[in-house]
């Protein structure tokens, strides 16, 4: 069904993921599960397969192309197939590098891009904090000028990759005063004196990949990291960031409930009950249609927003959020059935849909939970709802012309 949407090169990306994720990704993912340990050789896997320049421009040493977003989806969606932590841990190293593509300067894209491009060095993103998640306006990291340096302080919570990755994009208030230029973003490198990891911490899911706090005590910063080389565009940076990076998330998500899918599916054909395959129930059947079908409509709608980025159209934000909400939804329904379809061994660790389970949790969460994307997703509506004028005369509403004329009164 998918090859109806994709091209040659989609095809070219999506097969090097896929068999990178059957070779090492999938045959290890429990253990790494289970010890909570970074894959580093699926890492280096991934650098060899050339996999971490599909989101970077050519000209900063990635591979170009037509369709750098939706290439980023489908190598996530295959990784995730396979284990969710993996899909994520590659996929943080474009939101912590969309900053810098969207917005950093010509030397910051020549210093940085190419080496994570390379797989080199792997890029994190610090924008959340204790008490300023979905509200991460409301941040207290300080940056104060010294000369031709900031000194940053703060604490980032839930850092992904914080510890593996060798440079953070980092969101710090330059100006308390301002409302609407608080906010600024740097590039902070992990040997910078006062950087460090705090707290590491004990997740659900996605746990080979390492989620942390990382602490900022003093980290003085030459000023050309500052990202885009003007201060105050920091939270405009991040909302554009996270605009790019939403369908990752929802590529992640499809990619658990589509490897969930296959799991219940290869299950209850073999699994016996009552005189036949638990896929001779009617029950059982009408559940596999309706994973199937939420699977395939998610996977429209994460390929479209991704394509929506690729060809520039304004706000992008709107399909995002939307294909965020929708596959993270179902990879949450998806992956519940599985474990249901399974019955008891769906429980057990000897069984791997339970991982899919509690892998999927997280993505109706990170980079904006569901409830801001329902915002995102609503508001954008209502600002179109003047396209809907010619609706008037069919639904007449007299009591707005008494009102404007109480209120004129
Ligand atoms: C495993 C993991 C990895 C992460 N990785 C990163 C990372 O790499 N970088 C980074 O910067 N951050 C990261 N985060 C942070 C993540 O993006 C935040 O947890 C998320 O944005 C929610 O913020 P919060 O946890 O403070 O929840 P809160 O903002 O406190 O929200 C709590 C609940 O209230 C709801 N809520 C909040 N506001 C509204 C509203 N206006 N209307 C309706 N409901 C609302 C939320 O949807 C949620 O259900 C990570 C988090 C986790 C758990």
């Amino acid at each position: 069904m998918e090859d109806i949407l994709l091209s040659k090169e989609n095809l070219y990306w999506r097969n090097k993921a896929r068999e990178i994720a059957e070779d090492v990704v999938r045959p290890a993912a429990a253990e790494y599960d289970r010890k909570q340990e970074y894959p580093t050789p699926i890492k280096e896997a991934l650098r060899e397969a050339g996999l971490f320049k599909v989101w970077i421009p050519e000209e900063y040493g990635g591979a170009g192309g037509e369709t750098p977003v939706l290439n980023l989806c489908l190598i996530v969606e295959e990784l995730s197939r396979a284990c969710g932590g993996v899909g994520v841990g590659f996929a943080v190293n474009a939101l912590g590098s969309f900053p810098i593509i969207l917005a950093g300067t010509p030397e910051q894209k020549e210093r940085y891009l190419p080496d994570i491009a390379e797989g080199k060095r792997l890029i994190a993103f610090c924008l959340s904090e204790r008490l300023a998640g979905s509200d991460a306006a409301s941040m207290k990291a300080l940056a104060v000028e010294d000369g031709d340096h900031y000194v940053l302080r703060g604490e980032k919570k839930w850092t992904t990759n914080g510890g593996v990755a060798d440079i953070y994009t980092m969101f710090a208030v330059t100006d308390p005063e301002s409302r609407s230029r608080r906010i600024s973003a740097f590039v902070v490198e992990k040997d910078m004196e006062g950087f460090s990891i705090g707290k590491v911490e004990d997740k659900m899911g996605i746990r080979c990949i390492p989620v942390v706090e990382t602490i900022f005590d003093g980290v003085r910063v030459p000023r050309e990291n500052l990202l885009g080389g003007k201060p105050g565009y920091g939270f405009k940076h991040a909302m554009m960031t996270l605009d790019h990076a939403r369908p990752g998330v929802a590529a992640q998500a499809l990619g658990l409930a589509q490897g969930a899918l296959e799991y219940a599916l290869h299950w209850v054909c073999r699994r016996h009950a009552f005189g036949g395959p638990l896929s001779a129930q009617g029950q059982i059947q009408g559940r596999l249609a309706d994973m199937q079908t939420k699977v395939s409509a998610a996977r429209y709608l994460v390929y479209a927003s991704a394509r929506n980025i690729d060809r520039k159209a304004r706000n992008i934000n709107f399909l995002a959020a939307q294909a965020k909400l929708f596959a993270t939804n179902t990879a949450m329904e998806v992956t519940t059935e599985a474990v249901q379809l399974f019955g008891g061994y769906g429980f057990m660790r000897d069984y791997p849909v339970e991982k899919y389970m509690r892998d999927a949790k997280i993505t109706q969460i990170y980079e904006g939970t569901n409830e801001i994307q329902r915002l995102v997703i609503a508001r954008n509506l209502i600002k179109s709802a003047a396209h809907y004028d010619f609706l008037e005369p069919y639904c007449p509403m007299p009591w707005l012309d008494e009102e404007a004329e109480e209120a004129h009164n």
